[in-house]
């Protein structure tokens, strides 16, 4: 059977120009109720006090804002095929969500307007750690429950293909977070198991299900397995001037 071509347009800032709103707590004074007398009457304040509504505190939560990004397009699911183990590894707090979103984009298209929510973006983080940690120990449908889960809405089409008379299906995921639930959906079906680097700590797929690297990688990629071994050689080479 044909395989879906997976795509998806988003944009970063190479500039990490996103920033970060701190919570802001607007207080709204409560209103005097009218009394319908004339004027010229007076309260005192203890009987105004008392006669108060309406007054409210709003809470903006903490968000992270576009500011003065710069954005550029690019193809998440192309060029990081293990983005939503990153999601789900790295992102925990204030700090690492921000430093995801300059790094990849900001999750919805809230991101561009208003802003994204902190505590959404952790939250999202957090579910899908769940999910791949209950795969990784086989009971996933322990959290799913035996119904499984609608991860998300996406657009399903058959566009032309390069060749002429050529068809492609084609799911496109309208945002990033929809792009991350893709990748963790079929990261979910597969057999491929969920390592941490041995230099960089960073996390990656290996075995079968990714078709990259192979079940035994230690390295999440081959920058890292390069760098391991100009390490390994330069500390031969001090051990033998060493001697
Ligand atoms: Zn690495």
């Amino acid at each position: 059977m044909t395989q879906p071509l997976v795509v998806c347009d988003w944009w970063k800032d190479p500039g990490r120009r996103f920033k970060l709103v701190p919570e802001k707590r607007i207080k709204h004074p409560p209103k005097p109720i009218e009394l319908g007398f004339g004027s010229g009457v007076r309260y005192s304040r203890s009987l105004l006090a008392g006669l108060l509504q309406g007054g409210y505190e709003e809470v903006q939560p903490e968000r992270i804002v576009r500011g003065e990004a710069q954005l550029q397009p690019y193809r998440p699911l192309e060029k990081y095929p293990d983005l939503a183990l990153r999601f789900a590894t790295v992102v925990r707090d204030t700090k690492s969500a921000l430093e995801f979103v300059n790094t990849y984009g900001p999750l919805t298209e809230a991101g561009f307007k208003d802003g994204e929510t902190v505590a959404d973006i952790l939250r999202h983080a957090a579910t899908a750690k769940t999910l791949i940690g209950s795969a990784q120990r086989g009971d996933l449908f322990t959290v799913l429950g035996e119904n499984g889960i609608t991860m998300t809405a996406v657009k399903v089409e058959v566009v032309p293909g390069e060749t002429a008379g050529k068809a492609i299906f084609q799911i496109t995921a309208n945002d990033l977070l929809t792009a991350i639930c893709v990748q963790l959906g079929l990261y979910l079906c597969g057999d491929a198991k969920l390592k941490s680097c041995k230099r960089c700590a960073g996390p990656f797929l290996s075995g079968p299900g990714d078709g990259k690297l192979k079940a035994d990688a230690v390295y999440c990629s081959v920058k890292c397995r390069t760098a391991a071994n100009n390490d390994l050689k330069r500390e031969r080479r001090l051990a033998k001037k060493g001697k």
